[in-house]
C-alpha cells in the first residue's frame, strides 16, 4: 500500500519526562521534509504529556505519546509495539529515529516487526527532486555515502539520525493536536527489570554539552586526567577521553568519543595530548570550534582544528585553567 506524504519522529524523554535535545532536532528536520513533500509532519513521544507539548513547539503538527511507564523501562518491546501500531494505521512516507542505543533498539524492532526498509548513522538528509537522499559515513569517515530507499512512498522507510546532523527550530506560537496512545495489548515484554545499578560517577552528558575538553594518551597517567577535569570545570564543560585512555582504564567508557564511542558535536572541542586517530575524528569532527593541544607539530589533529597550540599540555593546561578562573574571578 501506498504512503501518505507525512514524515514523523520519535521522541526520546529522560527522566524528568522532558524531550531530549535531538528529538527536538528529528522534528524540525520531520517539518522540514514533510513541508518539501506537501505532507504533515507528526511524532511520536514515548513520554508525558508535558513533552508532547514540548515537541509540538517544533513544526510538527500532530504528536501522539505515550506516558504507559512500561515505555520508559529498559526493555524495549512496548515502545516499539506503540511505534509499530502508528506506523501501521497511519502509513507515514517516513520516520526519522535518534541514533541512540534506545532509538536503534526500537527501529531493528519495527523494521522487523513491518519488514521495513533502514537508513543508519545518517548526518545529512534533504529531499531534493522528491526524494529522500541521506549521508551516511563510511570506512571510518574516509567516505561518504549518498542512498535512497529504493521503495521510498510503498511503504514508510525508517531513517535513524545521529545527533548535530539537524538543527533544533523551535516555531514561535507552534501548536500541534495531542494525543495520547496506549501501549498495545499485544505488547508482551517476556521479561522484566530485576535491577538497576547507577555506574559510578554517572554518565557524562557529551551529547547534549556545548563545551567538551577531552583528553587523551598525552596526559600520560589517570591521575593527570585532573588537568582536564579542572579545565572543564573552569569552562562549565563535559569531560571526554579517546579509546586509549578508557583501555587503559584511566576514565570509564561513557567519556569515550569517537567510532567506537560517542558522536559530539558541541561549540568548543578542546582536544588535550590527543593525535587525532580517524576513529576519534569520525565522533568529534563536526564541533563548531575545534582546539588542540599536543606537543607534537605534526600531530594528525592539527589538520583539522581552528586552533592548534604545539607545546607540552603540562605547562599550558595548568596555565590556561588558572587564567580562566582569574578572567572569571572563580577559585
Ligand atoms: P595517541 O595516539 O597515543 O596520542 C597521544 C598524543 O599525545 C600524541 O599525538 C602525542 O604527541 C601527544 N602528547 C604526548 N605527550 C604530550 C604532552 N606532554 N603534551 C602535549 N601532547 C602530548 N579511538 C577513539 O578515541 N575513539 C574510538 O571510538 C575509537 N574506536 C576505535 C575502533 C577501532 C576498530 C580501532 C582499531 C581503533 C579505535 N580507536 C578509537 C583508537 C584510535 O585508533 C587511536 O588509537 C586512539 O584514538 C588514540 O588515542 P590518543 O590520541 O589518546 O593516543
Amino acid at each position: 500500500m501506498a504512503t501518505n506524504n507525512d514524515v514523523w519522529t520519535v521522541v526520546e524523554t529522560d527522566n524528568s519526562g522532558r524531550p531530549k535535545k535531538l528529538g527536538l532536532e528529528l522534528a524540525s528536520a520531520a517539518a522540514n521534509l514533510a513541508s518539501q513533500y506537501g505532507g504533515k509532519a507528526g511524532a511520536v513521544v514515548i513520554g508525558p504529556r508535558e513533552a508532547a507539548e514540548a515537541v509540538g513547539q517544533y513544526g510538527v503538527s500532530q504528536v501522539f505519546y505515550c506516558p504507559d511507564p512500561r515505555c520508559k523501562s529498559d526493555i524495549v518491546g512496548p515502545a516499539a509495539a506503540v511505534i509499530s501500531s502508528l506506523i501501521q494505521q497511519h502509513n507515514p512516507r517516513l520516520v526519522l529515529l535518534p541514533s541512540t542505543p534506545l532509538g536503534k533498539d526500537w527501529t531493528g524492532r519495527i523494521s522487523g516487526k513491518l519488514g521495513l526498509g533502514i537508513e543508519a548513522d545518517v548526518i545529512e538528509l534533504s529531499a531534493e527532486g522528491g526524494k529522500l537522499t541521506t549521508v551516511t559515513p563510511a570506512f571510518n569517515g574516509a567516505l561518504r555515502v549518498s542512498s535512497q530507499f529504493s521503495r521510498e512512498g510503498q511503504q514508510t522507510g525508517l531513517v535513524v539520525v545521529r545527533p548535530g546532523a539537524v538543527t533544533a527550530q523551535k516555531q514561535e506560537g507552534g501548536q500541534a493536536n495531542l494525543q495520547e496512545v496506549p501501549v498495545p495489548g499485544d505488547a508482551t515484554p517476556g521479561m522484566t527489570v530485576v535491577e538497576s545499578v547507577a555506574e559510578k560517577g554517572g554518565v557524562p552528558d557529551l551529547a547534549g554539552a556545548q563545551t567538551i575538553i577531552a583528553g587523551g594518551r598525552g596526559l600520560g597517567s589517570a591521575e593527570k586526567f585532573s588537568l582536564v577535569h579542572e579545565l572543564a570545570e573552569s569552562l562549565n564543560g563535559a569531560v571526554g577521553a579517546t579509546r586509549a585512555v578508557v583501555d587503559m582504564g584511566w576514565i570509564p567508557y561513557a567519556y569515550q568519543i569517537g567510532q567506537t564511542g560517542k558522536t559530539v558535536r558541541p561549540k568548543l572541542y578542546i582536544a588535550v595530548g590527543i593525535s587525532g586517530e580517524i576513529q576519534h575524528k569520525v565522533g568529534m569532527q563536526t564541533s563548531n570550534t575545534i582546539i588542540a593541544i599536543n606537543k607534537d607539530p605534526n600531530a594528525p589533529i592539527f589538520q583539522f582544528s581552528d586552533l592548534g597550540v604545539v607545546g607540552d599540555l603540562h605547562l599550558i593546561i595548568p596555565a590556561l585553567t588558572a587564567e580562566i578562573k582569574k578572567r572569571k574571578g572563580i577559585g
